[in-house]
Order: structure tokens, then sequence, then C-alpha cells
């Protein structure tokens, strides 16, 4: 198949340019200059991530070096330094051009064999992609509840996941800090539901699983940006996880295993010693209402500190784990 110039016929041939809308006008431009449609899909899907990833990353690196937003952090002691930011950015850096562009590749093929519309036009509307990518949420949610869960087992933790639990504060540009088994275990959980559906349905286009992808990268930083401001998005939907929830699994180590919804972790017990912590400090707060603002961060910092010690201990318990099935053996 031809896009460009090469006197073979074009799957645009047929289509009349003037009645697409701007968008479709540019996706169509873009098919053609690139010329290669496995090379334009990939290309769009690589550019798309980085674009994302490091464009809602940026706002939160500048939030971290203004102290004005300190009032809104959840763990205020623990700002990432500029170093450590760095460190981090170029690990990222590393995976996405070692890994994820060899892998991108395969996408547009892989698209192709699931009967995904990639470079056709018109595009869908927003009343078709809305249910579909409320399906891909949901999906992905389930999906990484119990994959995180596996990920949390003794050798799994240790030679996989521990990496991602560098942080215990965690920020934006860590949302992806993590060895690549695991970047190919949970990537899964975004993919599979587009390519399921797809099979199934066989009525998807691309590019409603780029809005998907772009609307999860905003879901997977904000999560790890370490700050709860009163208009975050979990105050105007209380089943909303947000930064406040996944802030708490690194934090604490345990509990709180999904993404986007606190549905699963509701359901299956897993939000108990989240809650709990909740609760202590709700009711601290409220006895010691008359206290300074002073005194009352220091109490927080104290319940923190507790449940931080019980998480390093847990850490270490599924770490022992592993090491002593390994002496057994
Ligand atoms: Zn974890
Ligand atoms: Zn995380």
């Amino acid at each position: 198949m031809s896009f460009n110039a090469t006197g073979l016929p074009s799957p645009y041939d047929s289509t009349d340019l003037n009645s697409l809308s701007w968008l479709e006008q540019q996706w169509v431009a873009w098919y053609i200059y690139i010329g290669n449609p496995v090379l334009a899909t990939g290309l769009m899907s690589f550019l798309l991530h980085e674009i994302v990833y490091f464009g809602r990353s940026i706002p939160w690196v500048i939030i971290d070096a203004m102290p004005y937003f300190r009032r809104w952090k959840l763990q205020a002691a623990k700002i990432p330094s500029p170093q450590e930011q760095w460190q981090c950015t170029k690990q990222v850096l590393f995976s996405h051009f070692m890994i994820e562009l060899p892998v991108i590749w395969f996408f547009h093929p892989m698209a192709e064999m699931f009967g995904m519309s990639t470079y056709e036009v018109p595009l869908p509307s927003l009343r078709e992609l809305a249910p579909q990518v409320a399906f891909f949420f949901v999906f992905e949610d389930i999906f990484h509840y119990f994959a995180h869960q596996a990920l949390h087992y003794g050798p799994l933790y240790r030679h996989i996941h521990k990496i991602h639990h560098k942080y215990s504060a965690p920020f934006g540009l860590a949302a992806e800090y993590a060895h690549p088994a695991e970047v190919a275990i949970l990537g899964t959980g975004t993919i599979a539901g587009p390519l399921l559906y797809c099979y199934f349905m066989r009525n998807l286009h691309i590019f409603t699983v780029y809005i998907w992808i772009t609307l999860r990268l905003f879901q997977a930083i904000d999560a790890h940006s370490g700050y709860d401001f009163p208009w975050s998005l979990q105050h105007i939907l209380p089943f909303w996880s947000g930064a406040e929830h996944h802030d708490f699994h690194h934090m604490a180590f345990t509990n709180n295993f999904s993404t986007s919804f606190r549905w699963c972790d509701r359901i299956f017990g897993t939000d108990d010693k989240y809650r709990a912590y909740r609760a202590r400090v709700d009711a601290a707060k409220k006895q010691m209402k008359s206290a300074s603002k002073e005194q009352r961060d220091d109490m927080e910092r104290k319940l923190m500190a507790e449940v931080e010690a019980e998480g390093i201990r847990a850490e270490a318990e599924v770490e022992r784990g592993m090491q002593q099935k390994t002496k057994v053996q």
C-alpha cells in the first residue's frame, strides 16, 4: 500500500479532502507525508507518548520548585531534588528509546490484525469514542489491580517491582520509572483493552486509542505527582483514585493497588490500612482544632512516619520471604 506520489493507487483516492475537518486533513497529510503506514503509525505513537509524558511531567517539576505549592504536597517533607528528577528522567528516556521505540513498530501490524482503523478518515466522534474510552479505563483498572498485587509477591517484587518503589514519595516523572518487565506487564492492561474490544466489536479507530493513552498518561503522572489540591479530580469524583490514593501506596508499601478507581481496593479490602490512616489523621486534626498549623503539621508528620516505618518493615518481609525460599532450595 502506498500513500505518496509513486503512481500507485492511494487509499485516499476516493476521499473528498475538502469535506474533512482540520484535524482529519492533518491526519491524512501525516500518512501521505510519511508514505509508509507502519512508519507513520509507529512514529506518531512514539511522538504522542513523549510529548504527553514530558508535557504533563514538566509542570510538576515546576510546581516542585515553587515553595508556594508545598501546602498541598502529600508528603511535604519530601521534595524531590533536581538531581533525583534528572536521574529519573534519564532512566525513563533510556527505556523509551531502547525498549519502547523498537517495540512500537509492531503496533501498526498488530492494530491491523485486530481490525483497528489507522489511516482511515473520518475520525470517530466524541459520542462514539467516549464509551469506548470508559471501557478501557475500567478494563485497565481491574487488570492493573491484580497484576500490581502479583508484582508485590516476593520474587516478582525483588526482581521487578522494587525499582518502581525506589521513591516512597513519588513525583510526576517517576510514573514510568520501572523495570522493563513491569512496563510490559502493566502496559498490557493499557493495550489489551483496545485490542480485545476491537477483536470483538470490529469498530475501533486508533485515534480513540490515542485519546485513551493520553488520558491514561495524565492519570499515571498525576497519581505520582505527590500533590492533592482542593480542585483535584478525586474531590469531584469520589471514586477516582488520584495522587492521594497512590501516594499512600508508595509511602506505606501496601494497600491501594489499583490505578484510576477506588472500587477494586474497596471491594477486596486492600484499602483497610489506608482508610484507618485517613481516619486517624482526620480524628487527630479535629482534636487539635485549636492548635497552631505547625502543631497540626507536626502531628501529621508523626503519623506518616509511623506508616512509612511499617511500610519499610513490610517491604523487608516481602524480600526476606524470597530469600528464605532461596535458602530452602
Ligand atoms: Zn507497588
Ligand atoms: Zn507508582
